[in-house]
């Protein structure tokens, strides 16, 4: 069995080889940041995590512990087993981009969570990734009854983690939301993914229960 960890940067993004079965544990070490995530299939990266065929498949808005997020081609790909984090994730609103802060008011570059993806799988040799809607791991942007949704403040404390397991072979991304205009985030901070590979395919049925390098720039989606 092994372990790795890999830091991610405040506002940046890193792209980490995981195999089925492998344990995935994302924390927000300092607290107060959302962490955009994505999988895509090792073997053929137009099979990716997919929100919206997930929320068809578990009848709901948000990601919810014990059940599965599944791909565009609707095969389970990651299963969310763990969460000592107040509980409030996100599976609606796009990845941040370049429009989306000049639209904001922003002007030159910003970081966003659109780039990191495609820069950290471009180094992988993927030029021409998609960006499917992440799971934005942390992020509070409840829906009200009338259909609005509020962009209100990560709730997440220090040290909070969720624990994610992969369901097939995949590539999992992070990007550490580099939004700073919508107050979603607090200060950008450092992400911590730790990933336990138990050697040999595990019996994904017996699941277990349990259920900085930085960019020079500004720093949610
Ligand atoms: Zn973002």
């Amino acid at each position: 069995m092994g372990s790795t960890e890999i830091i991610v940067p405040a506002r940046g993004g890193r792209a980490i080889r995981v195999p089925l079965g492998a344990r995935i544990e994302v924390a927000d070490l300092a607290g107060g940041q959302v962490v955009d995530t994505w999988a895509f299939s090792s073997g053929d990266v137009s099979e990716f995590h997919s929100a919206e065929h997930t929320r068809v498949g578990v009848g709901k808005l948000f990601p919810a512990l014990g059940e599965d997020f599944v791909t565009n081609r609707r095969r389970p790909i990651l299963r969310f087993e763990a969460d000592s984090s107040p509980g409030l994730h996100d599976m609606l609103i796009a990845a941040c981009d370049r429009t989306r802060y000049e639209q904001l008011g922003v002007t030159g570059w910003h970081a966003s969570c659109q780039e990191n993806l495609v820069s950290v799988m471009a180094a992988e040799g993927f030029s021409d990734i998609r960006v499917p809607q992440p799971i934005n791991l942390f992020m509070n942007t409840p829906v009200l009854p009338d259909g609005v949704v509020q962009w209100l403040a990560t709730q997440t404390r220090a040290g909070d983690r969720v624990v994610l397991r992969a369901l097939m072979d995949i590539w999992f991304v992070v990007s550490a939301c580099p939004q700073d205009i919508t107050g979603i985030n607090n200060t950008p901070g450092l992400i911590s993914v730790i990933v336990i590979d138990h050697g040999a395919p595990m019996q994904l049925q017996e699941s277990e229960a349990q259920g900085e390098c930085v960019n020079d720039a500004k720093s949610a989606p």
